[in-house]
């Protein structure tokens, strides 16, 4: 199976190429498809399946349909990523980066830990994808800083994590800031009881993809 049998474009096509990598791992020869045709998923993958590729390859093909400039206002956000810690965040942050070398990509990334006004600055430009820990989410929110209104698009990464280490209500609060119709992508490490209670909550016929 190759990366352009996925429905993904030349120019992501490229990217994958330029990165090394040949054929599309497991858990993205299901995701990708499943998520190009607009499904919620529920994806059990560890770290090092290629599990990044595969919400990141599809979310930049439906961004950028027909290697156009997105239709976009300038400063709406169409894609929120959800990371527990700030390593995550930056690494899938890269991931996008290194897969949209060929597009005309815009991504933020932000965490706490750090100054707030950097993060604001970059907010203030107009993004295609935000790379978030949701505690400083929640921050940048409370200041007015991030639009969260026309997101279509979100995702969970590592899901089992952002519960162990107790952000569940703060997700709960960034939930109630997105449109309610929008595509839901939830990975996690394993299903456990609470993880399954969130994801009935969360997502709608979700594709279950175990790997
Ligand atoms: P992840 O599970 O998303 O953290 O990815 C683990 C590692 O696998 C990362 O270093 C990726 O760059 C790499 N990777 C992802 N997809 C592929 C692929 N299809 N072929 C080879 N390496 C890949």
């Amino acid at each position: 199976m190759s990366f352009a049998s996925l429905g993904l474009s030349q120019a992501l096509v490229t990217a994958v190429h330029n990165a090394g990598y040949e054929t599309p791992t497991p858990v993205q020869q299901q995701a990708i498809p499943a998520a190009l045709q607009g499904q919620d998923l529920m994806v059990a993958a560890q770290t090092g399946t290629g599990k990044t590729g595969g919400f990141a390859l599809p979310i930049l093909q439906k961004i950028f349909a027909d290697n156009q400039e997105p239709a976009r206002l300038p400063k709406q956000t169409r894609v929120l990523v959800l990371a527990p810690t700030r390593e995550l965040a930056a690494q899938v942050e890269e991931s996008f980066r290194l897969y949209a070398t060929q597009l005309p990509f815009r991504s933020a990334c932000v965490f706490g830990g750090v100054g707030i006004n950097p993060q604001i600055r970059a907010l203030a430009k107009g993004l295609d994808v935000l790379v978030a820990c949701p505690g400083r989410l929640l921050d940048l929110i409370g200041q007015k800083a991030v639009d969260l209104s026309a997101v279509d698009t979100l995702v969970l990464d590592e899901a089992d994590r952002m519960l162990d280490m107790g952000f569940i209500h703060d997700v709960k609060k960034v939930l109630k800031q997105l449109p309610a119709k929008r595509q839901n992508l939830l990975f996690s490490a394993t299903f456990s009881k609470d993880i399954t209670a969130l994801a009935n909550r969360l997502l709608h016929n979700p594709v279950r993809i175990e790997v």
